[in-house]
This record gives C-alpha cells, sequence and structure tokens, in this order.
C-alpha cells in the first residue's frame, strides 16, 4: 500500500494537525468554571508566601497584611489551602 503525504495546511491556511482548541481558543477564564475558591483567613496569614511559591496559575496577590488571589484566574486547585502552614486558606464552594 502506497501511503500519501496530507497537505500541512488545509483550503483556509490552517495547519492540519492542530487541535480544535488550538485553532478556536475558549474565551472562558477559569473563575466561568471553577467549582471551589480560596478564601484566607486574614487573622491566621503571615505572608510567608508559600501560597504564592506553590500556586500553579500565579494569581497569589500580595495585600498589605496579608496574601489574596485573583479570582478571574485562579482555577480552585486547592494546592495553596493544602501546602498553606498556617491552615490560613479555606476552599469553599462557588454559590450555584
Ligand atoms: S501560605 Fe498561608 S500564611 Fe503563608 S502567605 Fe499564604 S495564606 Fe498566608
Ligand atoms: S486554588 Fe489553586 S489556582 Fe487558586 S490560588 Fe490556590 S493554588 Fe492558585
Amino acid at each position: 500500500m502506497k501511503l500519501q503525504a496530507r497537505p500541512f495546511f488545509d483550503a483556509a491556511g490552517i495547519p492540519n494537525d492542530l487541535a480544535p482548541i488550538a485553532v478556536e481558543p475558549s474565551p472562558m477564564l477559569p473563575g466561568d468554571w471553577r467549582s471551589l475558591r480560596p478564601v484566607v483567613d486574614r487573622g491566621k496569614c503571615v505572608k510567608c508566601a508559600v501560597c504564592w511559591l506553590y500556586c500553579p496559575v500565579q494569581c497569589v496577590i500580595e495585600k498589605a497584611r496579608w496574601f489574596d488571589f485573583d479570582l478571574a484566574t485562579c482555577k480552585g486547585c486547592g494546592i495553596c489551602a493544602a501546602e498553606c502552614p498556617q491552615r490560613a486558606i479555606a476552599m469553599v464552594e462557588e454559590a450555584a
């Protein structure tokens, strides 16, 4: 059987080997689908920055006396809550 080479670009000039999501990026942000969000107990936070270090999407924000989160990009994974040595972060359910 003879193999036929596929053209690298389709008729619209889009590469044939891309997944659909790469051709049409979703406009959704993590805040649109997250089921849990982190809430900081400001009285417990000692600004050690462990949550900042571990957050995989770099959405931890430094405030004057505590660390907070950018909820537009937080994906609710809970890593910050698991790693906080002060147990100052609680993961709470998003409102339905
Ligand atoms: S890990 Fe906990 S104590 Fe440390 S900065 Fe973050 S919330 Fe505060
Ligand atoms: S829940 Fe996950 S994404 Fe959100 S701030 Fe914590 S570590 Fe970052």
